[in-house]
């Protein structure tokens, strides 16, 4: 009776500490406020505090794009929201998953940042300019590049200053070529309003855009070396463009000529915002481990570039300086951008 009495009170303490546990995670999980307050979509120009002559020029032009769609169609602010609020969740569970106790509960643990392997298969889309050619050494080479920058194996990556070594990821994302779309084009100028994008207005369609990256490679016009559209856009017109000069290993795009206008703008087709905010010192690009700056750098800045009070990441992929002068992306854009292929994610199709 007395081992009776004594298994019992110990299994009611077992039950009592195991529900205590279950209730610890609930309320741990219930304890993850997402703050959506500084979310934000439409861009201002702002008058741009660094003054060269390649300050002038606009290098990218998603975020402008991206306020045009915005005016075409309201509801994509709210998908932007959405896909911000599934972003921000997934990294918020890995902070409180790797805080907790291992093992620990029966509840399944929260989602967070994908981590399997992502491989992209790539279309490109060529409207080619007999002046401009696009030969399959800079489509190789493009590949190649975009291998390089997203698997840290950029050479010049052994550069990055000691504030920031720790911060460089390997974002381990492998890009295969899916083949080639050619139509000559005498059209100088493209612009900026995804005629490229359709067969109907002289450029060629999307393929599947929920199973491949399409890059179009035209001439954009206007100093513009590409543009990109963010997870929630239509889907006709998801992916990047590049000016022709700037695609791939190619003498043509002078200093924009090593590849790394793709890597910037497959940053945005991932979600990455640009490095600075596109704002002033408190306008964030929603990671935590870049640092605040008010403006985008150009030319190959000398380091430390002060900016906001403190050093700017110059050399991130998501800032406007040289291709030879960009060499990283940070473990916090890596968190961001592997959202996308978990559960729920805009991206979990490329990985299903
Ligand atoms: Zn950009």
């Amino acid at each position: 009776m007395k081992k009776f009495i004594f298994t019992f009170f110990t299994l009611s303490f077992l039950f009592i500490a195991c529900e205590q546990n279950v209730e610890d995670i609930a309320s741990k999980q219930e304890s993850i406020e997402i703050n959506m307050s500084d979310f934000y979509v439409y861009t201002e120009d702002i008058p741009n505090a660094r003054t060269t002559e390649d300050a002038k020029a606009d290098k990218c032009y998603t975020m402008k794009v991206l306020n045009q769609q915005l005016k075409e169609d309201p509801s994509l602010e709210h998908r932007m929201y959405n896909i911000e609020k599934h972003t921000r969740t997934l990294i918020a569970n890995k902070g409180s998953v790797n805080k907790g106790k291992p093992g620990g509960g029966e509840t399944p643990p929260p989602p967070t940042p994908y981590t399997g392997t992502v491989t992209i298969p790539v279309i490109v889309n060529i409207l080619e300019d007999p002046a401009h050619p696009v030969t399959q050494a800079h489509i190789n080479s493009q590949i190649a590049i975009l291998n390089d920058d997203f698997n840290n194996n950029n050479s010049r990556t052994v550069t990055v200053p000691t504030e920031f070594a720790s911060l460089v990821a390997n974002a381990n994302i492998t890009f295969t070529l899916a083949g080639v779309n050619r139509k000559t084009s005498t059209k100088t100028s493209w612009g900026t309003n995804d005629a490229m994008k359709y067969e109907s207005q002289g450029g060629i369609n999307a393929t599947d855009p929920t199973k491949y990256l399409n890059i179009w490679v035209c001439e954009i016009g206007g100093g513009i070396l590409g543009y990109a559209q963010f997870p929630g856009g239509t889907l006709a017109t998801d992916g990047v463009v590049i000016g022709s000069d700037y695609f791939g290993e190619n003498t043509a795009g002078g200093v924009y000529g090593h590849g790394r206008t793709a890597t910037h703008e497959v940053g945005h087709w991932l979600n990455l915002r640009h490095i600075w905010g596109d704002g002033r010192c408190r306008q964030d690009d929603f990671v935590a481990d870049t640092p605040s700056s008010d403006g985008p750098n150009y030319g190959c800045p000398a380091y430390p570039t002060i900016n906001c009070q403190s050093a700017d990441m110059t050399m991130n992929y998501m800032d406007y300086t040289y291709d030879n002068c960009m060499y990283m992306f940070t473990l916090g854009q890596n968190d961001r951008m592997r959202t996308l292929f978990a559960e729920g994610g805009f991206r979990r199709s490329f990985v299903q």
